[in-house]
């Protein structure tokens, strides 16, 4: 059973908890981070993907939002790091270890920093390898903070950096997993080109390195490949050809209507049948659990999401709930998230779904915005 809490005078679990965090921040005193860098992986940069870890092994994205946030991380007298609400305790956190990850330069002198991140316990991710055209031409998906980058840029008149090569991705593999120890699982995430069979091929020549560097044989556990759908489903194959283990096409919003006014550019009419198309192509040949698409929850009406869900799981296809973050990104003029009740019909609805059609979502320990892991992992 997951510990419990008091909060708001409610009794609230781990996993509720996690959601408030998600969706309202925090505000995190200086002398956390002073403090707990010394020891742990804590960072004041928001680029080194801040998490903390509540009590039952839960990990929680840290969004630093200063005093906006009705919770406080701050130092207890014993001197452990102390979660509070509306200056009330609420139980004591703690954090992933320190690492040197983010100090690492590629052998081509590129950062880690900006190019990777580190969520919870167990998991390597690459959020941004390429851009995403329908931010460029100004129709990010309200809620994509990596879209509303290049968005900026493109309406400043400014150009993006550049990106990382195959190479680069493949040496940070490397060393999180040979050098340092800090993953179980990859995560290969780009934006969204026009050109999705030129994705695929970007994702594909990033497996090739890892393989040719890194070797398949130090990824304890999968390779999960986020990738735009393809006119040519088959053309996926590629890319489990090359060693990936998972791959998600990220329908995001299941409403249609809703989809098309929140993801202006990525769900025009037509794109959802693209988006079943792969995805069943890959469920059918490749069996369940082998393709994912991730959902936005909170922008859109419970019920919709879990019929999306549903629709999804009976084929064999994983859906992915990862908390949409309000945080400077309004959805359709909205920036409060949902209340518990939501994310608790959520949570159960997601639950059965798990249980009735045998899903198993990816990752160990859980991610800093999915709930699904979590769910898989404590209340089925
Ligand atoms: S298409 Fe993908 S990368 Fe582009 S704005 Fe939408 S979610 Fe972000």
């Amino acid at each position: 059973m997951l510990p419990r809490y008091r909060v708001n005078g409610e009794e609230i679990d781990s996993l509720d908890l996690k959601i408030l965090l998600i969706t309202k921040g925090a505000s995190v005193s200086a002398d956390v981070y002073e403090q707990f860098a010394k020891t742990h992986r804590i960072s004041p940069n928001p680029l080194e993907c801040n998490c903390l870890v509540l009590p039952g092994n839960i990990v929680v994205h840290m969004t630093d939002v200063g005093p906006a946030s009705p919770f406080r991380l701050g130092i207890a007298a014993n001197g452990n790091a102390l979660l509070s609400y509306q200056n009330a305790p609420v139980t004591e956190v703690s954090f992933p270890p320190k690492t040197d990850f983010y100090r690492q330069l590629t052998s081509s002198s590129r950062p880690f920093l900006g190019m990777a991140v580190l969520q919870g316990l167990d998991v390597l991710s690459f959020p941004y390898l390429w851009s995403c055209h329908h931010a460029q031409s100004g129709q990010a998906c309200q809620f994509c903070h990596c879209g509303s980058f290049s968005e900026q840029l493109a309406r400043e008149g400014n150009p993006e950096p550049s990106f990382p090569t195959p190479q680069d991705v493949a040496e940070v593999v490397e060393y999180a997993f040979k050098i340092e120890h800090l993953a179980q699982y990859v995560q290969i995430t780009g934006g969204s080109l026009v050109n999705s069979e030129l994705e695929c091929r970007r994702a594909f020549e990033a497996l090739l390195a890892i393989h040719g560097i890194a070797g398949f044989e130090k990824i304890p556990s999968e390779i999960s490949v986020f990738t735009s759908p393809l006119n040519d489903p088959a053309l996926i194959d590629q890319l489990f050809e090359a060693g990936a283990d998972r791959v998600a096409c990220d329908i995001e919003v299941w409403d249609e209507e809703l989809a098309q006014r929140i993801c202006p550019g990525k769900a025009p009419a037509g794109s959802r049948e693209r988006h079943l198309k792969t995805l069943t192509h890959i469920a059918d040949k490749y069996g369940p659990n082998k393709a994912g698409s991730a959902f936005v929850v909170g922008v859109e009406p419970v019920e919709s999401f879990l019929a999306g869900a549903e629709f999804l799981a009976g084929r064999g296809i994983v859906p992915i709930v990862s908390i949409w973050m309000p945080h400077g990104r309004p959805v359709m003029g909205k920036s409060e998230a949902p209340g518990l009740d939501y994310y608790r019909k959520v949570r159960d609805g997601i639950a059965e779904i798990f249980y009735k059609y045998k899903i198993e979502p990816p990752g160990g320990a859980g991610f800093n915005v999915c709930i699904c892991r979590d769910t898989y992992n404590h209340c089925i």
